[in-house]
């Protein structure tokens, strides 16, 4: 006999969107499921550094260009939650940093002195006292002058887990798709969805609304959807990860010249008790197109130039690439803010940072609301037998 699921909405993708999404989905009486083809947080989610963006970071170049404003109130949205007080309670998710530091290295503290008081003029910057510095630039060696934003740096791996466990029972993995799990009449409309957990038998999900949070995985949806503008563009990087004989926590985005942070380099406590340095900025972008070999080689002297202070030479390093997925824009550049697309009975959506996810929750919920769909099933017994998928384990913990 066949095997069918009735429920409001099918959320396909367990990263931090789809998590997001399905609670508040379901503290609004949604009935829903979420279905994802590989590990909780394994896409790009759990290898984000964490960073509450506020937007200083994009108006670097000392103009507040429309990603700082679509952005700019998401920290405060965050706080609420991590004190018991907002949307979800993140009560228990580890905030490893209440602020992100700005630095530049001795030479160039003259050239940007400039653009850091106007930074501090539009606020949330602030000129620090030494006695201040992270631990790190506590250092006579150390010449430049520190700078803090009010961004909060969250333990990414807890938060996906906070968010996974209270919904534990309508949480399924499934085998990715096949273009025969899905079928579009020619309007767009999508008429069948199938589940697989092979070998168990398939199940058809029946939804009000299929909600694709795929990250990279929403491009298989997007070829079947044959949409004439919608498309997914890639930004690729190569991270850093360097396992230190030293413990120095730090957050902070090193200025250099550019637009970018020259580094970005937020801590993080490896299984082993050690500490981690995980770097990104303008080193992973212009990593793409090293071997690991050469963006270690890079890593190692970057350190060595910002930090003559410390001793790498016992440090551990790894890399590895990972991409950005996202609407395509003309430009190739990164999109301002999160994306929705509403076709039919399917949304198509990327948070672009993470960020954003409660704002694109609550998006999605608006538009919800102006279809008119409202709570109404949530039989998934059929599902019974599809397990749970596991968490992603910490990328410095696969790598080092
Ligand atoms: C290195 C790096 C650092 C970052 N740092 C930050 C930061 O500090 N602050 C910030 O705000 N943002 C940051 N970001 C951006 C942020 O991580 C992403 O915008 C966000 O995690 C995307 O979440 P998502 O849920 O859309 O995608 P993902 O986390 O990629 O989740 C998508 C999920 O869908 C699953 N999936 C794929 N195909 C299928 C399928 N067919 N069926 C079922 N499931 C499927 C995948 O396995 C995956 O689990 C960073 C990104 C990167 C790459």
């Amino acid at each position: 006999m066949k095997q069918v699921v009735n429920t409001d909405i099918a959320i396909i993708g367990g990263g931090i969107a789809g998590l997001w999404l399905l609670n508040r989905l379901r503290q609004l009486n949604y009935g829903a499921v979420l279905l994802e083809s590989d590990t909780l947080g394994g896409g790009q989610s759990h290898k984000a550094q964490g960073i509450i963006h506020g937007g200083m970071k994009y108006a670097l170049q000392g103009v507040l260009t429309p990603a700082t404003q679509a952005i700019a109130d998401m920290p405060e949205v965050w706080n609420a939650c991590l004190s018991g007080k907002g949307l979800i309670d993140l009560q228990q998710v580890p905030v490893l940093s209440t602020k992100q530091y700005l630095w530049a290295p001795g030479s160039l503290t003259a050239k940007l002195a400039g653009f850091f008081a106007g930074l501090a003029l539009k606020g949330n910057v602030e000129a620090l006292d030494k006695k201040d510095y992270p631990s790190v630039f506590q250092h006579a060696a150390f010449k430049g002058q520190v700078y803090s934003l009010d961004e909060i740096v969250l333990d990414v791996n807890v938060l996906l887990r906070t968010l996974a466990m209270p919904y534990q029972e309508i949480i399924y993995k499934v085998d990715a798709f096949h273009d025969t799990h899905t079928q579009f009449d020619d309007k767009n409309h999508l008429t069948y969805f199938q589940a697989n957990a092979t070998p168990l038998p398939a199940v058809e999900i029946k939804a009000q609304k299929y909600i694709f949070v795929a990250g990279e995985g929403n491009e298989v949806i997007l070829k079947q959807l044959k949409h004439p503008v919608l498309n997914m563009q890639r930004r690729p990087l190569q991270m850093v990860m360097m396992k230190a004989n030293f413990t120095y926590p730090l957050y902070a985005h090193c200025m250099g010249l550019g637009a970018t942070p020259r580094m970005t380099i937020t801590s993080h406590i490896a299984h082993d008790g050690k500490m981690v340095w995980y770097m990104g900025g303008q080193i992973s972008e212009e990593g793409v197109n090293r071997s690991p070999h050469e963006q270690i080689q890079i890593a190692k002297n970057e350190l060595q130039e910002l930090f003559p202070w410390l001793d790498f030479s016992a440090a551990e390093f790894a890399t590895f690439f990972v991409n950005r997925a996202e609407p395509l824009q003309p430009d190739g550049k990164r999109p301002d803010s999160f994306f929705i697309k509403n076709i039919e009975n399917t949304m198509i959506a990327w948070p672009t940072k993470l960020a954003f996810a409660p704002k694109l929750a609550e998006e999605i919920i608006q538009l919800l609301a102006e279809e008119n769909i409202t709570p109404k099933a949530n039989d998934l017994y059929a599902l019974r037998a599809f397990p749970m998928p596991t968490f992603a384990k910490p990328i410095w913990d696969q790598l080092l």
